[in-house]
């Protein structure tokens, strides 16, 4: 007897299992979602990956406004001046800043080089709280103009020296928030309140399950009270950060004057928050859901939900083409999940039907169905959910359109429980002692570990030098305060450690 073999290659190289990084990086290429620039540290993003982060943006960006926030615009550049009023905010981000010097070109000797430097250098924008500080500066007189509530999508720069896709590049996209209000408290709840927005958004909307958590001192944003954090695991249990959410107290008020005069004529300064989700979000879909034939694209945020490849073998055949655009129409707007719109793709580009078929499988679109002069004769479709890429079911025309909905739930709810049970099963909770932890990061990439830390620096770096760091002290699927697992001497609450990206 034989047993049954896989019948076929995966469609990526490497790999998961083989090589993780370059796995990755295959699932990338594969799926047309970005290219390394001609630029260093820079990034292409390409229609399909660019498609994904469009629709991150558009529901993203509707939580961002069902919650009291404006989208606003501010400038690239920043004074370095204005940088320097927070001291430890630009010792956080010095070593990462780009610098333009000078404006103009000139050229001399058959080259061209800058003429004209600036009296001030410009930063490009890392961040904007100092410059939307400049301006909240000048528009918050009173209390009256509390809560001032802004929301910013923009790219920004950090210089990466170690570039990877989607994870460190020089440039992303990102969407950052920033608000200023008249009390602490409210300032608090505004933090906490985007944080779970964020938790909300990756878990509903990317199928990914996140530790909701507050970051260590060592870990929080440069100048900021409090942050808070959402970390995935990764498939090869590694940490992603995957949006954040800060409490400035008045840090930021003070360095940029932000301040009011409040009922009883007194002047304070305000308490601001910043909060912000990237491009680096698509790089953790990609590591949580990706498999060995590409990348698997939530169905809440695909750019495509049905794929029609038109199986034509001797140019095209009118009746195929009309059963495709009927059954596309039919299916395009019916609704699922929290309300989204089905789109459907019929792909009639001249290239190989095998081809398209496997080109849509790499890129992940959730559901693909071929139709051929068969297929319109028995109204009976072949449909292959993203899910399980291996299973073709069988579906009546009237059926499929009936219940599209419900098969993208079905894809949708399986990607969250596959993700869900790995971070379950990769939370280790039994690793109580510094022998015992040392071993288990010994390995590579293993998981998490929940245990105790007793906040001292001297045991976080112990735990630096094994590439580890503390995630967060969660506020979902943590453990009990005890003995802290490194210098088994001190107590302390139980917080997340892992590798990170
Ligand atoms: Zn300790």
């Amino acid at each position: 007897m034989q047993t049954k073999e896989r019948a076929r290659k995966p469609a990526i190289s490497p790999q998961r299992k083989e090589d993780y990084a370059g796995w990755y990086q295959s699932v990338v290429a594969g799926a047309d979602l970005a290219e390394m620039a001609h630029v260093r540290g820079c990034m292409v993003i390409k229609p399909w990956g660019y498609g994904i982060w469009s629709q991150i943006q558009t529901h993203l960006d509707r939580m961002i406004r069902d919650t009291g926030h404006e989208n606003a615009y501010f400038p690239l550049f920043i004074p370095v001046s204005y940088l320097q009023k927070e001291a430890d905010h630009v010792k956080g981000f010095a070593k990462e800043m780009a610098v333009v010097t000078h404006h103009r070109l000139e050229e001399r000797d058959g080259k061209l080089v800058p003429a004209a430097p600036l009296t001030e250098p410009l930063v490009v924008r890392p961040t904007s709280e100092t410059i939307i500080g400049e301006s909240m500066h000048q528009w918050v007189k009173s209390y009256r103009d509390l809560p001032m509530l802004l929301n910013q999508w923009a790219n920004v720069v950090r210089w990466e020296m170690r570039p990877r896709v989607f994870l460190r590049t020089t440039e992303f996209l990102w969407q950052e928030g920033h608000t200023a209000h008249a009390t602490s408290e409210e300032a608090f709840e505004e933090t906490v309140k985007m944080h779970r927005v964020y938790q909300t958004f990756a878990e509903q909307w990317c199928a990914i399950p996140v530790i909701p958590g507050e970051k260590p001192p060592s870990e929080r944003f440069p100048g900021a009270e409090r942050s808070f954090t959402i970390e995935a695991m990764m498939q090869d249990g590694k940490a992603l950060q995957a949006g954040t959410s800060h409490f400035l107290g008045q840090n930021f008020a003070r360095a940029a004057d932000i301040s009011f005069s409040d009922r009883d004529d007194t002047i304070s300064h305000a308490w601001t928050t910043s909060w912000g989700l990237s491009t680096r979000m698509i790089g953790a879909i990609v590591m949580t859901h990706g498999d060995d034939d590409g990348l698997r694209v939530p169905p809440r945020i695909s750019p495509e939900h049905l794929v029609i490849v038109p199986l034509e073998r001797d140019g095209p055949d009118p009746a195929v083409t009309a059963f495709c655009e009927e059954l596309a129409q039919r299916v395009q707007g019916k609704r699922f999940g929290p309300g989204v719109e089905v789109r459907v793709r019929i792909d009639a580009r001249l290239h190989r039907s095998v081809d398209k078929k496997w080109q849509w499988i790499r890129r992940g679109a959730p559901l693909l169905v071929e139709v051929g002069p068969r297929e319109v004769a028995t109204r009976s479709l072949p449909v292959r959910l993203r899910s399980n890429v291996d299973e073709v079911r069988a579906i009546d025309v009237d059926a499929l359109v009936e219940n599209i909905g419900d098969l993208l739930d079905e894809i949708h709810n399986a990607y969250y429980a596959e993700a869900d049970a790995r971070l379950d099963a990769g939370l280790r909770r039994d690793i109580t002692d510094w022998e015992s932890f040392e071993a288990f990061f010994a390995n590579d990439g293993p998981g998490f570990v929940v245990a105790p830390w007793c906040g001292w620096e001297e045991c976080e770096r112990r735990a630096a030098d094994l590439a580890v760091t503390v995630r967060c002290i969660p506020f979902e699927r943590g453990g009990d305060p005890g003995v802290c697992v490194i210098c088994g001497e001190r107590q302390g609450d139980s917080v997340i450690f892992g590798r990170s990206y």
